[in-house]
């Protein structure tokens, strides 16, 4: 019998058994597949460092700057050199088995190949995960349930807690980790706007590898082979690679929550869900590593608790969702929603102005790149220049 069984060894997962672990309590930490490379563009902004400091020993690149590109490649560059932290771009494979392996060293027992597919059931209560493994069926009892397998997880929707994804909450994304020598400016990242609600990104991730991307929120611009394929193509691309030929290393396709965390759906009797499977995932700009970490990172502070006073109901799990943390992550994906609309109305053009007018001040500036960096909110002032721009 484990304390917590957790269903998934992403971001999310990872962090929710090491803190769980860390507090002396058994966790099961169950995961599909750890070879699994997560297809994401694999940006993390410096916020990282307090949740892994372990990360600034790692040779990562450190990325100083920014440059986005509207749909008609009006351009506002930014470097956050000698101003801020550095961010860093992460090849998830290998990001993501370091930060396993750190609640595995911290004393959760990681479970490798188990596909988790349903709930153990008692007396109408779940008491655990029953999972599928090359020679047969596993269970896994628990005290307490945490779902963290991402976006496409059964147990979110098997939990009763929410439905599946309605088709216009999810969006995707394509990338690649391409290699060979290139123009790219090594600590800068690019973000490529288009006229339709999506962007393109090129993330360098050292020397000669750059992870390479497209995604969309737009359910008609859903084929994503072919916008990826695209974008490799546009001329303005050459500059940054003259080369004809670049090594594919590997590509993926995933899907993305694209508005938000599913607020009803956080946590029920002895269940708590997190990361992508509860869409913890910035709505515009897609970041979703970091709240991930810090749902996974509050879902295990109330277990602990919950566990102390051997209590895991719903009553006392409640304490989740309305951590300041959460609701704080909550409230500013909301007010993400409208501004999406907003930004790609007449093929992205209000998206071109905010660069314009972000280009001339250092303050708008600051406020576009918190946005797509650090999940901030533009001003109240700035969206009315924004909307009364002529
Ligand atoms: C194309 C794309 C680009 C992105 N780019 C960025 C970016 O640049 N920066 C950023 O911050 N975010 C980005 N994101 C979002 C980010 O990838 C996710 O928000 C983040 O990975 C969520 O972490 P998680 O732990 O909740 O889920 P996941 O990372 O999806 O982890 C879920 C884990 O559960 C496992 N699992 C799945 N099903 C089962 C099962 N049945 N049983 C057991 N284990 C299971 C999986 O193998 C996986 O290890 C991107 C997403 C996409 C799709």
């Amino acid at each position: 019998m484990y304390d917590v069984v957790i269903s998934g060894a992403g971001p999310a997962g990872s962090k929710c058994a090491e803190i769980i672990a860390k507090s002396g309590y058994k966790v099961a930490l169950i995961e599909r597949d750890s070879n699994w490379r997560k297809p994401c563009g694999g940006a993390v902004s410096s916020r990282i460092f307090k949740y892994y400091p372990q990360l600034r020993k790692l040779d990562y690149t450190p990325i100083f700057g920014m440059t986005i590109y509207s749909a008609d490649y009006h351009q506002l560059k930014y470097s956050w050199k000698n101003i801020r932290d550095y961010s860093i771009n992460v090849d998830r494979l290998s990001f993501d088995n370091f930060i396993r392996d750190i609640a595995v060293d911290t004393g959760a027992e990681l479970f490798d190949k188990n596909i988790s597919f349903d709930y153990i059931r008692k007396n109408n209560k779940r008491v655990g995960i029953k999972t599928k493994t090359s020679s047969g069926t596993e269970e896994y009892y628990g005290k307490i349930i945490v779902i963290a397998d991402g976006m496409s997880s059964k147990l979110a929707i098997k939990s009763g807690l929410r439905e599946k994804w309605n088709v216009n909450e999810i969006g995707v994304g394509k990338c690649a980790i391409l290699e060979g020598e290139n123009n790219l400016d090594k600590e800068i990242m690019s973000m490529f706007f288009k006229p339709y609600k999506g962007y393109a990104w090129i993330f360098p991730l050292d020397g000669n590898r750059f992870n390479i991307g497209y995604g969309t929120w737009q359910v008609e611009r859903s084929n994503i082979n072919q916008i990826f394929n695209e974008f490799l193509k546009e001329p303005f691309l050459n500059d940054f690679f003259p080369h004809k030929n670049y090594k594919n290393l590997w590509e993926g396709t995933y899907p993305i929550p694209a508005l938000g965390v599913k607020e009803k759906s956080l946590y029920n009797d002895n269940l708590m869900i997190i990361g992508d499977a509860a869409g913890f995932v910035s709505p515009i700009s897609g970041e979703g590593i970091h709240p991930s970490i810090v749902s996974g990172n509050i879902a295990a502070e109330t277990a602990i608790k919950a566990l102390e006073v051997e209590d895991t109901s719903k009553n006392a799990l409640k304490n989740y969702k309305s951590h300041p943390d959460i609701k704080k992550i909550i409230r500013n994906f909301k007010m993400k929603i409208p501004m999406i609309d907003f930004f790609f109305e007449h093929g992205g053009k209000n998206l071109s102005t905010m660069l314009k007018l972000a280009e001339n001040d250092e303050n708008y500036r600051e406020q576009v790149i918190n946005m797509f960096l650090f999940n901030q909110i533009l001003s109240k002032d700035f969206l009315l220049k924004l909307k009364t721009y002529k």
